[in-house]
């Protein structure tokens, strides 16, 4: 279907998926990162700036862009970032204790690398509701 130009909504550039955003070139190993897991669907690796003791960052290795552009055919990956995010948490030390999971999709909400990412904080107090 096409539609107006004067549709609503972000253009088709806006949506476009940029392979050379950091956690594609961490995951095609031109920018070092502290693994902590890797497997063919996915790659576990310490977050830079960590805001908790532990923090680190689970990617898919398809490309997707934010939450938001997942489909149907991305559930089993989808899938399979959590169970790996708990593990990971759990191979850490820190899956008795709590953690925090966390998904920012969009720009509006924090998101600054555009290339799906799960971050796992542990180590310390979180509020509620997330600032
Ligand atoms: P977000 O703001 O949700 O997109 O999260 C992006 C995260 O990626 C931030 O927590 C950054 O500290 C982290 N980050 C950016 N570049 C790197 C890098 N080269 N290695 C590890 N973490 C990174």
């Amino acid at each position: 279907m096409r539609l107006p130009a004067h549709s609503a909504g972000p253009t088709p550039a806006a949506l476009t998926y940029d392979p050379n955003n950091v956690f594609a070139r961490i995951l095609r190993k031109e920018v070092p990162a502290q693994v902590l897991h890797e497997d063919e669907h996915c790659l576990a690796f310490r977050d830079a700036a960590p805001q908790a003791p532990t923090h680190f960052l689970v990617v898919p290795k398809r490309p997707i862009r934010m939450l938001a552009d997942a489909g149907p055919g991305d559930a089993q990956a989808l899938g399979h970032l959590l169970l790996t995010a708990a593990a990971v948490a759990k191979q850490q030390g820190v899956g008795d204790r709590g953690f925090r999971v966390a998904i920012n999709n969009g720009a509006g909400a924090g998101q600054s690398v555009f290339h799906l990412h799960v971050h796992v904080l542990a180590g310390r107090n979180f509020a509620w509701p997330p600032g």
